[in-house]
């Protein structure tokens, strides 16, 4: 099974450049110039604009043992354009850089730019720029997002207001049980590379790690059903950190009730093979790039149209700080290590 490997010496920077974007067709009409030129060109005709970096390494971010490149690329693209997605804007480009040492074929960066592009063209972003320079060791990977959104409609973390219906959108701790599955068999390879990965039947926690997706969806269902919610934030860091950041931006407090927050069947069953608290995967895991948000209630009655949406708790007044209250009924504070606290009292 001998692959065909093409070094990158032998096209050379421009070479290379030229292979990776030589088929982009731009999509959206405010990409006025795309790749080519010393810098890309713009007009979001009267829109404000979002933008948005992220800086992804090797050995830090991401681990290649277990990352098909392909997957890879399609998630740089993702990661960005759910924080695009978490201002209640519309991705409408990307800039991608990597910096790649000769360990990497022709052949793996194209793997890997399939990915960017399946990713491009699912949520309609055109790559219109990038950089390419070479790295001693480790894959180096920057990607920009840039979005548009109608005049003062973006959403702030800044600003729920007491009582408002706290939000999720999705289910949540799934990508981090699909991370100690992809762990442990990295573990137990490495001790025996004889021995096949057995990832049986947790396709869907695997999938929520390798292969996310951002919440396009819930931001165009926003703007169809008139919506502006009062706060917004993607959930990369696990819920707990996350409902803390927008407490602390809107100076609030905060009840969640356990029993609301919404976890897949597949990763309920997955965590306990691992006899962990699914709650705590949720509260604390990670990467799961959902969405969460306060609305006012008055727009409950709109919210309840859409199954993908969660109400987990409400926004208090900040002397009240920011509280879970568990499926047993119990009020434990919520901190940013929500988990081992969890696991002592629930299991
Ligand atoms: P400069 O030397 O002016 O920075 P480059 O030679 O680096 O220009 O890039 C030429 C063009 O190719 C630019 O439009 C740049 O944005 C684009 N580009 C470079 N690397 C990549 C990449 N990895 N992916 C997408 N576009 C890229
Ligand atoms: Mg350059």
């Amino acid at each position: 099974m001998s692959k065909e490997r093409t070094e990158i010496s032998s096209l050379g920077e421009f070479g290379l450049i030229d292979h990776l974007t030589k088929n982009i067709e731009l999509q959206n009409a405010s990409s006025v110039l795309g790749v080519g030129d010393d810098a890309a060109v713009i007009d979001h005709f009267g829109k404000q604009t979002v933008i948005t970096t992220d800086l992804l390494l090797e050995g830090v971010h991401f681990d290649l043992v277990y990352t098909p490149l392909k997957h890879l690329g399609y998630k740089s693209v993702i990661v960005n354009l759910s924080d695009v997605y978490a201002m209640n804007a519309i991705p409408t480009q990307v800039i991608m850089s990597i910096g790649i040492s000769n360990r990497f074929s022709v052949e793996a960066i194209d793997e890997f730019y399939e990915g960017v592009y399946a990713a491009c063209n699912k949520y309609g972003v055109d790559l219109v720029g990038g950089d390419t320079t070479s790295s001693q060791k480790g894959l180096v990977i920057s990607v920009t997002a840039i979005g548009e959104v109608t005049p003062d409609t973006y959403v702030k973390r800044s600003t729920a207001k007491k009582g408002d219906l706290l939000c999720v959108s999705g289910d949540l701790g799934a990508a981090y049980v699909g991370l100690l599955f992809l762990e442990r068999e990295k573990k137990i390879y490495m001790e025996s590379p004889g021995v096949q990965p057995d990832l049986e039947g947790e396709s869907y926690v695997i999938g929520r790690l390798l292969k996310p997706e951002a919440r396009k969806d819930i931001v165009e269902f926003f703007a169809k059903e008139e919506i502006q919610p009062t706060a917004m934030i993607d959930i990369s860091d696990g819920l707990s950190s996350e409902i803390l950041h927008i407490c602390k931006e809107s100076a609030l407090g905060c009840v969640l009730y356990e029993e609301k927050i919404p976890i897949a069947e597949e990763m309920k069953k997955a965590a306990f093979k691992f006899e962990i608290d699914p709650t705590a995967c949720a509260l604390s895991g990670g990467e799961d790039y959902e969405l969460l948000f306060t609305i006012a209630q008055s727009d409950y009655e709109k919210l309840v149209l859409n199954e993908q949406i969660s109400v987990v708790g409400y926004m208090t007044e900040p002397d009240q700080g920011a509280h879970i209250i568990t499926k047993g009924g119990g009020k434990h504070a919520i901190t940013a290590q929500g988990w081992n606290h969890l696991k002592q009292n629930n299991s």
